[in-house]
């Protein structure tokens, strides 16, 4: 119980990377915090992603909370499993889970005006239980709600259809005809993982992507003893990691040219893996590298290379009780299909229903175009945060510095409200206009708008809304040091 007259200080919904830090954060500052976790176990991303081969494309000693290191990865690139055991350790060790309600779904939140709090009702199980709130953290990713192609008839097809993001890991693929459709970042991880055990694997392209070598190694134990010994060794190596990503965002937003270097490599390695001239030119992609997200693999080339895989590059035209048919006419007979489809960059926001100002709606704000305040305030919605909301995604480096950017902003504007005892913070209306503007402006010249290629990146109108349009580092200076001009603590 809180101190203030609601049942907890704050209410973080979700519990995956970005609310597990937000716990930790608002927790040290010794305000009373509950998570909504509609799952039964935290994690996030890294709970429900389980398909064969997932692993994080991000280097391990960047993609690690700043404030737990981890000496012990395996690898340079960390297995999903893995991290979702780091996780684990964290959440024990910052005692998070004691906050955490498992098997709650937020059905709607709203702004109390006259309370000046927020009321958050989440069903659990059959009944529908009601909490009050000073602040809410909606920390329930971007990349959480799975796409599903439309396919005509495809609930006739008998045999099996999982999309990535909900794989089970008891599934064998030993010996089955298996198709996945996409070649995205998952598709690139999960493809080499379904073509060692698969009869035969098909794999319905309709882009074809870049891919960049990963060089993933293990890392020897001698290092990870060096690490633990002097952890000053493993910053360093955190430090050189961020600093060589950081060059992919000028490349991405300012100076294309510094992506040629890169494509260069991108076709070497392309034409490494693949002798044939046909395929070849068929995993060739027409438009501009970094345009979509650009996927690290040492084997997805080879796989393709595979005497059982078979690339399709027809359009799909239906699916049968049998599996699925291209508009060539030819029929691909599969036991399992595997959507690698991607996901709706919007849809988990508008799912927790929250109501702001006036009964505003944040489902229908966004619907009308996504703006925020560096992913984390909206207009009209007060003691309102997100992570890793609109704009604060990348393509380039860890997410997870921008999330961690984000929660200092909030516990400092927390901290600001309180000092001036006010009982309100909101982002000013008139500042995110001219925000979102210098978002359009940057975002004008990019790869992502301007590369020849369509991706979740963009919106229905081609406008970027999902991407930092610049490096981490200025991102971190920016949300870090607060103009308060731009907020209004109200009473
Ligand atoms: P994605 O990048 O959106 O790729 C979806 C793929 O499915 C694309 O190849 C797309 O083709 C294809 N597709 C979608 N609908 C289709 C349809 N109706 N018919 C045929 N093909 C269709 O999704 P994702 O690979 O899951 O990756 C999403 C994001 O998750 C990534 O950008 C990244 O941020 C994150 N991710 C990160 C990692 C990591 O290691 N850190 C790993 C996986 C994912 P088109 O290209 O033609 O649209």
């Amino acid at each position: 119980m809180s101190t203030s007259g609601v049942d907890h200080d704050l209410v973080v919904v979700g519990a995956g990377f970005s609310g597990i830090a937000m716990t930790i954060a608002a927790r040290a500052a010794g305000r009373d915090v509950l998570v909504l976790e509609k799952a039964d176990e935290i994690g996030g991303t890294w709970r429900d992603n389980r398909y064969p081969g997932v692993a994080c494309d991000v280097e391990s000693h960047l993609y690690s909370y700043s404030f737990e290191l981890n000496p012990d990865w395996s690898r340079a690139y960390a297995p999903g499993d893995e991290i979702q055991d780091y996780l684990l350790y964290v959440v024990e060790k910052y005692g998070v889970r004691p906050h955490v309600r498992f098997g709650t779904t937020v059905q709607q939140a709203w702004w109390d005006a006259d309370h000046q709090r927020w009321e958050v009702a989440f069903g659990t199980g059959n009944t529908l239980e009601t909490v009050t709130c000073r602040d809410l953290v909606l920390a329930v990713g971007s990349l959480h709600t799975p796409v599903a192609p439309h396919i005509d008839g495809l609930e006739l097809f008998a045999g099996e259809v999982m999309h990535t993001a909900t794989w089970s890991p008891g599934t064998s693929v030993l010996g089955k005809r298996v198709g996945v459709i996409g070649t995205g970042a998952s598709a690139v991880q999960v493809i080499p993982a379904l073509a060692e055990e698969a009869s035969t694997l098909t794999v319905f392209q309709r882009t074809p992507t870049w891919v960049l070598p990963k060089n993933d190694h293990e890392i020897p134990e001698s290092t990870s003893e060096r690490y633990e010994r002097h952890p000053a060794l493993m910053k360093a190596q955190r430090a050189k990691i961020r600093a060589a990503n950081e060059t992919r965002a000028l490349g991405f937003t300012k100076q294309p040219a510094l992506l040629k270097a890169v494509s260069l490599r991108a076709r070497a390695h392309l034409r490494s893996a693949i002798s044939d001239p046909q395929l070849r030119a068929a995993l060739t992609p027409d438009y501009t590298m970094g345009c979509k997200r650009i996927p690290l693999s040492d084997n997805y080339f080879q796989a393709l290379a595979r005497r059982n895989v078979r690339l399709q590059t027809a359009p799909i035209a239906y699916a049968d009780e049998a599996g699925i048919v291209t508009q060539d006419g030819s029929h691909h007979g599969l036991d399992l299909l595997v959507l690698a489809t991607g996901f709706d960059p919007v849809q988990s926001w508008k799912d927790t229903n929250v109501y702001g100002l006036g009964h505003a709606s944040l489902s229908q704000r966004f619907e009308d175009g996504v703006d925020s305040y560096y992913g984390v305030t909206v207009p009209d919605f007060p003691n309102l945060f997100l992570l890793l909301g609109p704009n604060a995604e990348l393509g380039h480096t860890s997410v997870l510095l921008m999330m961690e950017a984000q929660v200092e902003l909030i516990m400092k504007l927390l901290a600001e409200r309180d000092r001036r005892g006010a009982s309100m913070v909101a982002v000013r209306p008139q500042v995110v206009p001219a925000f979102m503007a210098e978002i359009d402006r940057r975002s004008e010249r990019s790869v992502w708008q301007q590369g020849g290629c369509h991706s979740w990146y963009l919106d229905a109108h081609g406008a970027n809304r999902t991407l930092w349009p610049g490096t981490v580092g200025e991102f971190e200076r920016r949300v870090t040091n607060p103009e308060w001009v731009d907020y209004e603590f109200t009473s």
